[in-house]
Parts: structure tokens; C-alpha cells; sequence
């Protein structure tokens, strides 16, 4: 089988979402041609690596959770882009093996693509719309499937820069919301931009958070807890 090109396999908390503050073991997949211009990991956007075996990952995965008296049972998928068609197959063998031995998975979804196969048999979605800071654009098809068709299990994550890029957050929100009738229930949370290697945005955050309660809060704003205590550039927190 196809070596999955990993970037690393580590123990953290959880700093962002609405499942900050969980503890789980990260399974970060290198390589991403998305781009986006605040990309706070440029360095998993080189797919050229050294890989490792389905069972070289899952040994490491084991040994990580295995480690403290707790038994870690949760696993989150991340990258650079986990859907790069290059990782998605190997994605989706590791995300069944570790289902089969119990694993809850998370997937951190950049938002370009949707998977059915994949997205059905995990616990949960972590779906990017990206905002015109990102520079790069969501296809509002895709974004409704995950709204309509994983609603309870996903959620949408948008990171925020300025004014513009709430506007054009809340404009596609409301536009998806009249078309379903006010029905769609999936959270969707503001992150407050960092820029690379910036120190916490205090002043943005505050913005940000009075931008959404202004419109009537119908969003979450969930900052990332990693940088405030790590500061902005250290690695696998
Ligand atoms: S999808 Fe993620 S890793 Fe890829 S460029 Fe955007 S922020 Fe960076």
C-alpha cells in the first residue's frame, strides 16, 4: 500500500473549536496545495517526504495513547490538507483501522473537498469556509452538503481577519440559513486571525467578538488557547 506521508504524530490538548481543551493524539498529514495567504503551517505544504506504513502510523498512534494511565481514545486528523486526493485514500485506511479499535476521529477538513465515505464512517468534521483574507474560496455547494447532510456532527470554522471577512461570513450564513428555512443547526465558530508569528491580536479579538455580538451572536468565537500559552510558532501544542 501507498506510505502516508506524515508530517507528525503527537499528544496535545485541543486549542481551537468547539472541542478546545480535549486531549487527543494528532495524526498530521505533510503536503497541502491550497494556499492560503494567513497559513499559520507552511510547513506541511510540501507533499515531498519520507513515508510511513498504515501500520508504522497506527503502532505510533497506540503507543501515544497507550502512554498515560488515562487511555487516550481520540484521534484528530489534520495536515496541511488530510483530502489532497494524494492522502485522502491512505485518510480514510487509517481512519477505518482506528475505528475498528475504538478510536473517536476527528478530521480537520480544509474545506475544498467533501468525502461521502470518509465523512461517513468518522465522529466528526471540522469543515473551513474560507474568508477573502485566506485568499482562497469555498464552494458554497459543499459547504451546504456539510451543513444539510452531517449536520449533527461537524462543525464550521471561519477565521476572521476583519470586518470584511465577518461580512462575507455572516452574508453566506444568512444566505444558507433563509434557503433551509432557518433550519440548519450546525455551530459555526469565528477564530480570530493570527497573523504568522504574531503575538495575541488582543485588539482583533475584541473586534471580532463585538463585530458578532453586534449581528446578534450567531456565531461562536473560539480563539486558539495553544498560542496564547505557547506563543505563535512553536510546534505540535
Ligand atoms: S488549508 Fe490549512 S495547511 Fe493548507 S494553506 Fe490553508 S491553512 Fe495552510
Amino acid at each position: 500500500m501507498t506510505q502516508l506521508v506524515v508530517n507528525s504524530i503527537y499528544m496535545a490538548t485541543e486549542g481551537e473549536g468547539i472541542h478546545i481543551g480535549t486531549p487527543q493524539i494528532f495524526v498530521r498529514f505533510q503536503g497541502c496545495s491550497i494556499g492560503c495567504l494567513n497559513c499559520d503551517s507552511k510547513e506541511t505544504w510540501d507533499f515531498d517526504a519520507a513515508g510511513l506504513s498504515l501500520e508504522q502510523v497506527l503502532n505510533e498512534v497506540e503507543t501515544q495513547a497507550g502512554k498515560y494511565p488515562y487511555r487516550i481514545k481520540r484521534v484528530s486528523i489534520t495536515g496541511g490538507d488530510p483530502l489532497h486526493p494524494k492522502h485522502a485514500p491512505q485518510v480514510e485506511a487509517l481512519a477505518m483501522e482506528l475505528k475498528k479499535r475504538g478510536y473517536y476521529i476527528n478530521l480537520e477538513a480544509a474545506g475544498t473537498r467533501v468525502l461521502d465515505s470518509l465523512f461517513d464512517s468518522i465522529d466528526f468534521i471540522s469543515f473551513d469556509f474560507k474568508t477573502p483574507s485566506t485568499g482562497v474560496k469555498t464552494n458554497i455547494k459543499l459547504l451546504e452538503k456539510v451543513f444539510v447532510q452531517y449536520a449533527s456532527k461537524a462543525q464550521i470554522k471561519s477565521v476572521i481577519a476583519d470586518k470584511k471577512d465577518f461580512e462575507f461570513t455572516y452574508d453566506t450564513y444568512m444566505s444558507l440559513q433563509q434557503k433551509h428555512e432557518y433550519s440548519l443547526t450546525t455551530p459555526w465558530v469565528l477564530t480570530p486571525c493570527y497573523e504568522p508569528g504574531e503575538e495575541f491580536p488582543k485588539e482583533r479579538f475584541i473586534e471580532v467578538i463585538n463585530f458578532n455580538e453586534a449581528y446578534g451572536s450567531p456565531f461562536r468565537v473560539i480563539g486558539q488557547q495553544h498560542k496564547w500559552i505557547h506563543g505563535p510558532n512553536k510546534q505540535n501544542v
